[in-house]
């Protein structure tokens, strides 16, 4: 079920950041066409209007009779076909030809042959044509400035047409320059199939990509799914002991005939027992929720540890001296040591630690509490002699729920969450727990928490 939802999951962040990638890789690619069809237009634009304007300055000044052809058009031209008799002479000017060119601008005409100049008289009938053949230019003639035309074939063109005129000022007819746009138009079938075949292959990329980045995102939301899942199953496994041992006196009770009034009573003491250990068991868990939610002590006033620790080496002693165990505690620093902390939460953690140095040491030996001052920490050390933790075990005991031995450790009334709520309340006030443990010699446990000062440095 979790790996169903967990999958499922993956599958729709991968699907979604893919969808967002391929969004914004095909706007990125509608840019760069746009803008490369852009440029590539200005630059012919130019260019024509550089021919055009040429021209127009160089023949109009010579310009006698509408339509009629001046010497002056095949010198700049040396190609000129005229359409009533022809091309004089079809050849490609070699290069030296073109160098002397005293224009200078007509190479390109030439070059490539991917120019025309054409003249059309006022009537707009094509009267010459320089650069392609008559047949091979498109056939409409307009006269606008700009115009983008399609030859027989299919092949566009872009063209800047100039009105000429004679040197009495009538209109000698029209020049027009044009060039052909199949480099472009290949260059942008070219691109388009650039973006047909790699936005696919990129946008499959981006998913592999976002597939695997998801698995990792969700590394962790699975883990705390995991240990959520855990500690229900744990939790609701500990809530069942005790109800089942309720249940279980309540059932032999109703079996029996007769009730003696000891019976009654020993019976609402056994229930009493395990509805406290119950109530014990609902407020840890209530407590580790808050805790979850909390990342700072909301009730923080100074607390004096050397009255805390005087406390409960008074709360522990008949405790200790059940279990035939020596209590002693040790203050280092000589001025009281002051945390700034919430007290009642101080006091759950040190009764942790103590209550189990005395439930896990055997009768004859001892439990030992220091205070130190070490920079700006207040170190709390609670020293047993009793049966210690395996290396192994030491790193796991604070896990709620975690007991090594399960049966002693039920049997002294434990859950497994003493630890957690040590450490989370160690955590919520930025404070930190060790254990130093040797399997059979005892264990330390070691409290640091920021020192606030002294009394005198508090007032
Ligand atoms: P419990 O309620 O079982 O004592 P804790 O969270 O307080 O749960 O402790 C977790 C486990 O760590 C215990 O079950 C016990 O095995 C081990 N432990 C804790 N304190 C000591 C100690 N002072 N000496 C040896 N083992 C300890």
């Amino acid at each position: 079920m979790q790996i169903k939802l967990f999958n499922k999951t993956r599958w729709r962040l991968a699907a979604w950041y893919a969808m967002v990638m391929a969004l914004i890789l095909g706007l990125c690619g509608l840019i760069v066409y746009q803008v490369m069809i852009r440029a590539y237009l200005l630059s012919i634009d130019l260019e024509l209007e550089s021919v055009a304007g040429t021209l127009h300055s160089v023949i109009e000044p010579n310009l006698k009779q509408p339509g009629r052809i001046e010497p002056v058009f095949q010198l700049v031209l040396p190609n000129l076909c005229l359409a009533d008799s022809g091309c004089p002479n079809q050849q490609i000017p070699s290069h030296s030809q073109l160098a002397h060119n005293r224009h200078g601008i007509f190479s390109a005409v030439y070059k490539d042959k991917e120019y025309y100049i054409r003249f059309v008289n006022t009537s707009l009938k094509v009267i010459a044509v320089a650069g392609l053949k008559l047949n091979e230019l498109p056939s409409t003639i307009r006269i606008d400035v700009w115009q983008t035309l399609k030859d027989s074939q299919g092949n566009r063109y872009s063209q800047k047409s100039l009105e000429l005129h004679t040197q009495d000022n009538q209109t000698w007819g029209y020049i027009q320059v044009g060039r052909s746009l199949k480099e472009l138009d290949n260059r942008l079938v070219a691109l388009k199939l650039t973006l047909a075949f790699g936005l696919p292959t990129s946008i499959f990329l981006v998913g592999a990509s976002s597939w695997w980045l998801a698995g990792l995102a969700m590394r962790p939301i699975d883990r705390s799914y995991k240990q959520m899942q855990q500690f229900t199953s744990d939790a609701s496994h500990e809530l069942r002991t005790p109800l089942a041992a309720i249940n279980a006196t309540v059932e032999t009770i109703l079996d029996l005939e007769h009730l003696s009034e000891q019976e009654a009573r020993d019976t609402f003491i056994s229930i009493r027992r395990q509805n406290n250990r119950l109530a014990c068991l609902v407020q840890d868990l209530l407590l580790l929720s808050r805790f979850d939610q909390k990342t700072q002590a909301t009730d923080r006033q100074p607390c004096c540890l050397n009255d805390l620790i005087i406390d409960l080496m008074e709360e522990f002693s008949a405790l200790a001296s059940n279990a035939d165990l020596e209590i002693s505690s040790s203050l280092e620093h000589s001025q009281p040591l002051y945390v700034l902390a919430d007290e009642d939460q101080i006091l759950r953690l040190f009764s942790n630690l103590i209550a189990n140095a005395i439930k896990y040491t055997p009768a004859g030996g001892y439990v030992h509490i220091t205070l130190k001052h070490s920079t700006n920490d207040a170190v709390i050390e609670v020293k047993d002699t009793g049966i210690g933790i395996a290396p192994e075990e030491q790193v796991r005991i604070f896990d709620r729920f975690y007991r090594i031995d399960t049966a002693r450790s039920r049997s002294n009334g434990g859950s497994g969450l003493g630890l957690a709520i040590a450490k989370a309340i160690v955590e919520v006030h930025k404070g930190s727990i060790e254990v130093q443990s040797q399997l059979g010699k005892g264990s330390t446990f070691i409290v640091r928490l920021p020192a606030s000062g002294t009394e005198e440095e508090l007032v």
